[in-house]
């Protein structure tokens, strides 16, 4: 059965590994680990992997390999973009390099497919690179939430994946001069859920400037939970405009941008 997803900028999901620990800002509101809690009663998906405690949702940093749906994407025989580990971090330090090297010879077997690999953890994935076999549709990114984290690009820039691709969500700060030389996609989005941190539509528009001077298409997936309660204050219909402001004819018209990049 393929895993269908409502995030915007793919069409599945894969999850040969669960649960994850928390690295940095972004992860605050992780919706993987507060998806994962709802799921870790007993004979669960996400037994001892998440929990509910007095303070929200909480990973309790076990980190589980599946090698039982190490085989799916084979199966698939549509071709799709599979967005890889929506539900942990393919690059976390418990993941073993031999069974990341495992999800990499399927994703090179299954080759009808695109997969996107997204990390935060991209030291690691700049160390392991070399031990890896990049495929061309292995499509490999980091996640850069604030100025304080655009280190992850100079790691991701050093890899050897033919397809390197910025997550810059959620954006929780302004990002200038972003460095995008050897970088072939970049997605930007506000953050959604309980606690959403604002993301300003100007930040948007200089990374927007940013991609267009450096020629690298972009795809604006949501605005935020903050933009759409705005929304909501000003008299727009809540069941119209959406919870996370991903409905993006109701964005400025010079911020509705859902670009991909070019692959074979
Ligand atoms: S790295 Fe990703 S999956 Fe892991 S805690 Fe952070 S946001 Fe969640």
């Amino acid at each position: 059965m393929v895993t269908q997803t409502k995030i915007e900028w793919t069409e599945s999901t894969w999850n040969p590994v669960r649960g994850c620990s928390r690295v940095s800002e972004g992860c605050r509101y992780c919706y993987a680990e507060r998806i994962a809690a709802r799921f870790a009663q007993k004979g669960l998906a996400y037994e001892g992997i998440a929990k509910m405690t007095s303070a929200g949702p909480r990973w309790t940093n076990r980190v589980q390999r599946v090698p039982d749906v190490l085989d799916q994407p084979l199966k698939w025989k549509k071709p799709r973009l599979i967005f890889v580990n929506s539900m942990s971090d393919l690059f976390h330090e418990d993941v073993p390099l031999k069974y990341i090297q495992e999800v990499f010879d399927v994703m090179r077997r299954a080759d009808r497919h695109q997969f996107q690999v997204l990390t935060k953890r991209a030291e690691r994935l700049a160390e392991l690179s070399p031990k890896l076999r990049w495929p061309p549709n292995v499509w490999m990114g980091v996640s850069v939430e604030s100025a304080e984290y655009t280190f992850r690009i100079d790691c991701l820039r050093g890899t050897e994946a033919q397809l390197k691709f910025l997550s810059l969500e959620p954006l929780i700060g302004r990002l200038r001069q972003l460095r995008l030389d050897g970088i072939h996609w970049v997605i930007v989005g506000g953050e959604s859920g309980p606690g959403a941190r604002p993301m300003n539509e100007a930040w948007v528009a200089e990374i927007r400037d940013q991609c267009r001077e450096d020629s690298v298409p972009l795809f604006v997936k949501q605005m935020g939970t903050v933009w759409a309660r705005k929304r909501s204050l000003n008299g727009v219909s809540v069941r119209r405009r959406g919870r996370k402001g991903d409905n993006m004819s109701e964005w400025r018209e010079d911020l509705q941008i859902r670009d991909y990049p070019k692959w074979s």
